[in-house]
């Protein structure tokens, strides 16, 4: 822990305990990420495939570094990363959609559905801390971009299937 870290955002009027609480929910939800797009990027099947695993296995390295920048506030501002794989679904807010459905363009919308209630996530948490955890609003802000890049880049995605059907329908 950082005694300084810890005592500039209490000082800036922001509940540490409930902040870190929901800094380890984003945490735990960078994981749930992390799997749905890495095994998503292997499952994938259609005419799509090649085009989507490409970006979704970059998505996951991009979701991972999300969870190791989290882990650093969180152990920086006194708390304990959500430490066993049990905890991610209990304590995340967006959960896990399963790749029942191998098809590229359901694991499009799946993963379009997870980065829009990510989008929500980080705002909630920037509109906590804007203005006062300078550190954290950084941190949260860069993520945030990240989030509404890759909404984006599923959406292309999803934009060059609805103008040629062919290349995306099985
Ligand atoms: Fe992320
Ligand atoms: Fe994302
Ligand atoms: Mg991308």
């Amino acid at each position: 822990m950082g005694m300084k870290a810890k005592e500039l955002v209490r000082r800036a009027g922001v509940d540490v305990d409930a902040l870190i609480q929901e800094l380890n929910s984003a945490y735990c939800d960078e994981w749930l990420a992390y799997y749905q797009y890495w095994i998503g990027a292997r499952v994938a099947e259609g005419k799509m495939a090649h085009l989507l695993a490409e970006e979704l296995a970059e998505h996951a390295g991009e979701e991972l570094e999300h969870a190791e920048k989290l882990a650093k506030r969180i152990i920086e501002l006194g708390g304990t990363p959500s430490i066993s794989p049990e905890l991610w679904l209990k304590e995340s807010t967006c959960g896990f959609l399963a790749p029942k459905d191998p098809e590229a363009m359901v694991l499009l919308k799946q993963n379009i559905q997870g980065e829009r209630c990510a989008i929500e996530v980080y705002q909630k948490l920037l509109d906590r801390v804007a203005g006062k955890d300078h550190v954290t609003e950084h941190l949260v802000r860069e993520i945030l971009e990240d989030e509404l890049e890759h909404e984006q880049d599923l959406e292309d995605l999803q934009g060059s299937c609805a103008v040629d059907k062919k290349m995306c329908m099985k």
